[in-house]
């Protein structure tokens, strides 16, 4: 019986340790993420961003397509009248009453008028397709920019994630090898408080009678509880998992 109780008792300590151990190696993992820092969000919106250039940029070159095709259309249309014109001209020639005559005329009037609408619009075309040109390189000027931009913040964030991956990999591993100690009700609270506050640290220790997470004072007789490390308990202000300062250096033992 008494030894079932003192396995109980060891299994709380060791569980303890395991999370406090548990905490050093994720607040590494933290550090490492903070060199980082920003980095990889930069690099992702960057991306993001010359992607999203990249579709304008098709869109404006369908569109200067279709421009290109007005003036082609509206080209045709001044050959096909003035070819008309030519062939009533000659008709003209040998017209046989004054009503054909009228009405040759009239043809001619017409496809005349067909081509100054044609000009007209030529004009108004040209105008076009040099605006939506002026727009497709100022847009290929903007995606060969933010490329730039995205090969220098790649470049750094490679050369950081080189610096620290072999230690965030053997981290990671340590991590890993801890959380299998910890029961699951225990380690979901952990990643749980880890979540919630701010620095990431969810165990934490009696540093000068007060909680080392937010620093409210702990009565002495839970400092005392504390220190036995028979149960979890946690900071009644900030939730977390508090430990005794001297873990550590039981652990190093
Ligand atoms: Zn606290």
């Amino acid at each position: 019986m008494a030894k079932t109780i003192t396995q109980t008792i060891a299994s709380v300590e060791n569980k303890l340790k395991a999370l406090h151990q548990l905490q050093v190696i994720d607040t590494e993992v933290d550090k490492i993420r903070i060199v980082r820092g920003e980095l990889p969000l930069e690099v992702q919106d960057l991306e993001d961003l010359i992607a999203g250039l990249n579709i304008r940029l098709e869109k404006f070159n369908e569109e200067l397509t279709a421009l290109n095709d007005n003036i082609v259309a509206n080209k045709n249309s001044i050959d096909l009248a003035t070819d008309a014109i030519k062939k009533y001209e000659k008709q003209l020639k040998n017209i046989k009453n004054n009503r054909e005559f009228t009405s040759l005329t009239k043809e001619v009037e017409f496809q005349n008028i067909e081509i100054k609408m044609a000009e007209k619009n030529k004009i108004q075309h040209n105008a076009n397709v040099l605006h939506k040109t002026e727009i497709i390189y100022a847009c290929a000027a903007q995606i060969t920019e933010k490329e730039e931009e995205l090969k220098i913040k790649q470049g750094e964030l490679k050369k950081i994630i080189k610096e620290t991956e072999k230690e965030e990999v053997a981290l990671m591993k340590d991590s890993e090898k801890a959380e299998k100690v910890i029961d699951e009700r225990l380690l979901n609270a952990y990643k749980r408080i880890r979540g919630k506050v701010a620095n990431g640290l969810a165990v934490v220790s009696v540093e000068r009678d007060a909680c080392g997470g937010c620093f409210s004072q702990i009565p002495p007789q839970r400092q005392l509880d504390i220190q036995m490390h028979k149960k979890v308990i946690v900071c009644e202000h900030c939730g977390r998992i508090m430990v005794d300062s001297n873990i550590f250096e039981e652990q190093e033992a």
